[in-house]
């Protein structure tokens, strides 16, 4: 295989990158050489290097407590659990949440195999139980997934007097009625509030 060859077929392992679009990108960085492909590969070199997973939360990081755990403004009594880092970082990107996270790493499934233990979940209950946490909440997707490991988190936690909360369920911010799904526009009717 060719140089050129390979690096295609590498790009098209990205997600969101099949075939064409790696040949594209693969084009559009020789191109670019020296502005674009260079300065890549040296920041893909160096954050293969040097970014590690938190061993507190399971962020990633250079520094291992991550930037957010160390960060003394962060509210150490909110916990918000999420399945993955990109969930941490659209939670981050809302700018609404003060407190701490904790990233599990997926979610249960009997169906691909995915049970506690491949999860970081006893990290989780070890650090709710440590006594600094008050609150916990779930930032699980909306799924059956999800919704398990919601439920199962809450059992573990049971008897710890920890308030465990979730996200809302219901019309997005801009949302029209008429174009939700049934499962939406019923879990928001559920959850209606009074104005
Ligand atoms: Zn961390």
């Amino acid at each position: 295989m060719s140089d050129l060859d390979s690096l295609i077929h590498l790009l098209a392992k990205l997600p969101g990158l099949g075939p064409r679009s790696a040949r594209r990108a693969a084009l559009h960085l020789i191109k670019r050489r020296e502005a674009l492909m260079q300065p890549l590969a040296e920041a893909m070199l160096a954050a293969a290097e040097r970014v590690r997973v938190c061993s507190t939360c399971g962020n990633l990081d250079t520094e291992d407590p991550c930037a957010l755990c160390r960060d003394p403004r962060r509210d150490p009594k909110l916990l918000c659990v999420v399945e993955d880092v990109a969930d941490l970082w659209a939670i981050e990107r809302t700018a609404a949440f003060r407190g701490r996270y904790h990233v599990l790493g997926g979610t249960l499934s009997a169906l691909d195999g995915i049970g506690p233990d491949d999860l970081r979940i006893d990290q989780l209950i070890a650090r709710t139980r440590g006594g600094e946490v008050k609150e916990l909440i779930l930032a699980l997707n909306a799924t059956v997934e999800g919704q398990t490991t919601a439920h199962y988190i809450t059992d573990r936690l049971a008897d710890t007097g920890v308030a465990v909360s979730r996200l809302a369920h219901g019309v997005p911010v801009g949302g029209e009625l008429d174009y939700l799904d049934e499962g939406t526009l019923s879990a928001a009717l559920a959850q209606r509030r009074p104005l």
